[in-house]
């Protein structure tokens, strides 16, 4: 199904934006408001707008662009503390939106973009290749499937782990894709999970993690974003970095590091370092002590995450002595360290790369996920020059 290219996106929309909407409608204000109220509890479909009259329903319907993606599957991991959905939106693009589970707590790891463009090469998103930007309403919604199923009791008692809330607490930028490549949808929608009559969701509760996109850590600084950022650091050191993460040939260290505490003296938030700890690689004493000097520099907590193998790629999760003796070393040195369990368990940040299940099929891929992914390969063969060259607007 097509999409008509001036298709409006609701959550694109500010309130200001719906009141200008119901204005150019020839309807009155209230309308907006109405519309708002909706669009909160996750219901953007206009005919499900019961309190607007038929007439307007009907002109909406026209104007608004379905963003209500197919539940393709979903799968159960860590006794219940995992459960990943595999969403497909109406033109056929699909995404991996990832719910973890804990006492008291409910992560959705939402995507911003279908597949990357940056290309790091232990990612399986960035193995991937770009293949097109999600709309503010395409992210919003991930995170009303991910309520929605905890709401409605779609997951079944027995497959909850014990104290689970049941409605989303957390969400983390975590997904495929760089959010600050796609800041429109990433502000628009953070916009409506923040928003005190919407989702309700507080800056702590949210999480934005990026690969170090200068220019768009400084546009969230200026904006005053209600985000927790985190930095994909991986590396402490140029010739390392420029290696595991490409955008550092553009935004080397010592930039992103001025950005970052400029973020920080600007927002007055925290920020965390996120680390995939790759075998042999970066798992060392010298990666580790320039680590721990950034970090002690910009009072950030790091999470290490052991990276998942995926296939096509050659390097191997780090051994558990590296991991034990790399982790020590950085808390050794006065830095707040903490080791993500690469299952997900405790893997608030650990979802990045589940994707792969089906983008490049790594071991875990979703049964039903296959042509999915068949597809996805090929497009990528296909496509790859002219969606890498696309829209990578940093
Ligand atoms: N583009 C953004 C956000 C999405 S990636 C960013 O890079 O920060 C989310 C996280 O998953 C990143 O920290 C990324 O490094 C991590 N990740 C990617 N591939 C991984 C792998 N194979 N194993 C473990 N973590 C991985
Ligand atoms: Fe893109 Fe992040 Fe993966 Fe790098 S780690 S390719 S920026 S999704």
């Amino acid at each position: 199904m097509s999409v008509a290219p001036d298709a409006l996106d609701p959550y694109a929309l500010t309130r200001e934006g719906l009141v200008d909407l119901a204005v150019e409608l020839e309807e009155p204000a209230y309308r907006a408001e109405q519309i708002h109220g909706w669009l909160v509890r996750g219901v953007d479909d206009p005919n499900e707008m019961t309190n607007l009259p038929r007439s307007l329903r009907a002109i909406l319907s026209e104007r608004f662009a379905p963003t209500r993606p197919e539940l393709v599957a979903h799968r159960v991991g860590d006794d219940g503390h995992t459960h990943k959905l595999l969403l497909r939106f109406p033109d056929g693009e699909a995404i991996e939106t990832v719910l973890m589970l804990y006492p008291k707590r409910a992560t959705v790891c939402i995507s911003t973009q279908a597949g990357c463009a940056l290309g790091c090469p232990f990612c399986a998103t960035g193995q991937a290749g770009f293949r097109r930007q999600l709309t503010a309403g395409e992210v919003v919604r991930q995170v009303v499937v991910a309520d929605a199923a905890l709401r409605s009791g779609a997951i079944a008692d027995e497959e909850l782990p014990d104290g689970a809330p049941d409605h989303v607490t957390n969400v983390v930028y975590m997904g495929m894709g760089e959010p600050l490549a796609n800041l429109p949808a990433t502000l628009a929608s953070v916009r409506w999970l923040h928003d005190p009559d919407g989702f309700g969701l507080s800056a702590r509760s949210i999480t934005v993690s990026t690969v170090g996109l200068v220019p768009g850590i400084r546009k969230l600084a200026e904006l005053g974003l209600p985000v927790t950022l985190a930095v994909s650091l991986h590396a402490a050191t140029d010739d390392l970095r420029d290696e595991l993460v490409p955008i550092n040939v553009t935004h080397p260290l010592a930039e992103l590091e001025q950005a970052v505490r400029d973020y920080r003296r600007t927002t007055n938030r925290r920020v965390s370092i996120e680390w995939c700890l790759i075998g042999e690689v970066n798992d060392d004493e010298r990666q580790a002590d320039a680590l721990s000097a950034i970090a002690r520099r910009l009072r950030a907590h790091v999470n290490v995450i052991p990276m998942n193998p995926t296939p096509g790629v050659r390097w191997k999760e780090p051994s558990r002595e590296r991991t034990r003796a790399f982790v020590d070393r950085v808390r050794d040195r006065g830095v707040e360290i903490t080791l993500r369990d690469t299952r997900g368990r405790d893997a608030d940040a650990a979802c990045g790369q589940l994707l792969a299940s089906y983008t490049v099929g790594a071991g875990t891929r979703l049964p039903a996920a296959v042509g999915a992914a068949r597809r996805v390969d090929e497009l990528a063969t296909a496509d790859r020059g002219a969606a890498q060259a696309g829209e990578v607007s940093s």
